[in-house]
């Protein structure tokens, strides 16, 4: 416990490694201030976007040859990455085989990373197709990773009271990025 906030290892479930809370991302998300205003590629698109940049600067973790795998800026938990194609496709129709393979071989090395680093109990693994599936950027397909721990849906409401440590992601980064070349 330190200035006054709660970190997760304090809360119920078990510690994760990262000892770092997240709903201040999710936050902004909600206000839609990272929503890109229209469907097209490039600019207006994080994920045509993150590439582009360094690692650093857009939480990049891994980069394959047809696919890369970043930080969620709005974890569900801390760990929570997405695996995208380079290319702005929406559909997982739309992949190319090689582009199916990378992306399927990127999310178990991510799995694979991410039990390294913090042991969770499991894990959610999927795609949101469509708006109206729950995609919050519909045109450019990405495969959600995301770590679980037990009772970890029980304490967002709690830590929704905790300030915004906005360096955390980078840490993070690092953490995951160090890893991926040496978990096994
Ligand atoms: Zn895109």
């Amino acid at each position: 416990m330190t200035d006054g906030y709660e970190t997760a290892d304090a809360l119920g479930g078990e510690p994760d490694g990262f000892e770092r809370l997240w709903t201040p991302h999710r936050m902004v998300y909600i206000s839609g201030e990272e929503k890109p205003k229209t469907s097209a590629p490039g600019e207006d698109c994080p994920f045509c976007r993150a590439p582009q940049a360094s690692d650093e600067e857009s939480l990049v973790v891994a980069r394959g040859e047809q696919a890369f795998v970043v930080l969620n800026l709005f974890p569900y938990n801390p760990g929570h990455v997405l695996v995208c194609p380079y290319r702005h496709v929406a559909d997982y129709t739309d992949l190319t085989p090689e582009e199916t393979v990378e992306v399927a071989t990127l999310t178990q090395r991510a799995m694979t990373v991410i039990r390294a680093v913090s042991a969770p109990h499991g894990f959610n693994l999927g795609m949101n197709q469509g708006a109206v599936a729950g995609a919050g950027i519909a045109a450019h397909l990405h495969q959600h990773v995301v770590p679980r721990w037990g009772g970890d849906a029980n304490f967002l409401p709690v830590v929704a009271r905790t300030k915004a440590l906005p360096e955390l992601l980078a840490d993070t980064r690092k953490k995951l990025a160090d890893a991926w070349a040496t978990a096994g």
